[in-house]
């Protein structure tokens, strides 16, 4: 099957990332969600985003005009009915992206492939609520998409051959580098990476070093290209306690307990970079 419109389902930090990732390539894009002032922030992100491609001469000023000419933004999922794969990428609840899929098996052609950006809830479990099991498969984009190689390709018990490799076809087409994972809590990136943050978070809550301090640490000493608390600001606070909480509630290991530093500041409202304070202030 080929693949010339791409439907997305969330205008928020990972939607309109990858909706910039498709229309940069020549897809045809339509992203939707709840409000037209989310699907405005979301396609003025992009041309903010494209903008700084511009000044690094990355892109020229025709390839963003075209870029965003393929764009189109609406509200109703009946705006999607010409994709040939849709990709969800809303807020990661579960009872939320599950009524998210039903209501896309109502609007799509069964052929169509529906994937999903969430970086903690179970493919196959979220396969089994959808009419398209075989077509349903996880597509997981890292943040900030335009810039990120990798895609990490979930395989479902109940995802065919066919979709996996028309999804990898896809991550290719974008310039990614995609790799393939069985289904799993975390998957492999996440599961590996969300862990270590909880882990500053214990470590900055003991008062062993501080902020600034804990990511020099881990830049300099794993030459990782951020730290670890700057990351959890750009992940956003309430992402990483919600995938530990998923972490602890699948695996049954205090091993993935939430660091109560981390309740306490998604508690207060510091989700990170999104609410202007997090660990850092922005
Ligand atoms: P976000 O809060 O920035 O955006 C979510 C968007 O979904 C919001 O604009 C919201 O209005 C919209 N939405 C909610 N309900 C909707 C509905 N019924 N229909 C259409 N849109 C709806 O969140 P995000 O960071 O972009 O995360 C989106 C998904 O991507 C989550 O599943 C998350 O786990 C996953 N993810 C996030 C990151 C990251 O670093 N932020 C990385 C990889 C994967």
């Amino acid at each position: 099957m080929s693949i010339q419109t791409v439907g997305i389902i969330g205008a928020g930090t990972m939607g309109n990332g990858i909706a910039q990732a498709c229309a940069v390539v020549g897809l045809r894009v339509v992203m939707v969600d709840i409000s037209e002032t989310a699907v405005a922030k979301g396609l003025a992100t992009i041309a903010g985003s494209l903008d700084r491609l511009i000044k690094k001469d990355k892109l020229t000023a025709a390839q963003k005009d075209a870029a965003l000419a393929l764009i189109t933004t609406a509200t109703d999922y009946a705006a999607l009915a010409g994709a040939q794969i849709v990709i969800e990428a809303a807020t990661e609840n579960e009872a939320l992206k599950v009524r998210i899929l039903q209501q896309l098996d109502a609007q799509l052609a069964p052929e169509v492939i529906v994937a999903t950006n969430t970086s903690s809830i179970s493919i196959t479990k979220l396969a089994a609520a959808t009419q398209r099991a075989d077509r349903f498969i996880g597509m997981h984009f890292f943040n900030p998409v335009p810039m990120m190689a990798l895609v990490e390709i979930i395989r479902g018990l109940q995802t065919s051959d066919a979709t996996h490799e028309a999804v990898k076809a896809l991550s290719q087409r974008l310039g990614k580098s995609p790799i393939t994972v069985k289904n799993a809590p975390g998957f492999v990136v996440n599961r590996i990476l969300i862990p270590m943050i909880n882990e500053a978070f214990f470590v900055l809550a003991e008062g062993i070093a501080t902020p600034e301090d804990i990511d020099a640490g881990m830049k300099l000493g794993c030459n990782q290209p951020i730290g670890p608390l700057a990351l959890a600001d750009m992940i956003g606070l309430d992402v990483c306690l919600a995938v530990m909480n998923v972490y602890m509630a699948e695996y049954n290991d205090s091993k993935y307990r939430p660091a109560p530093l981390l309740k306490e500041m998604v508690a207060a409202g510091w989700l990170g970079r999104k609410s202007g304070r997090g660990v850092y202030t922005y």
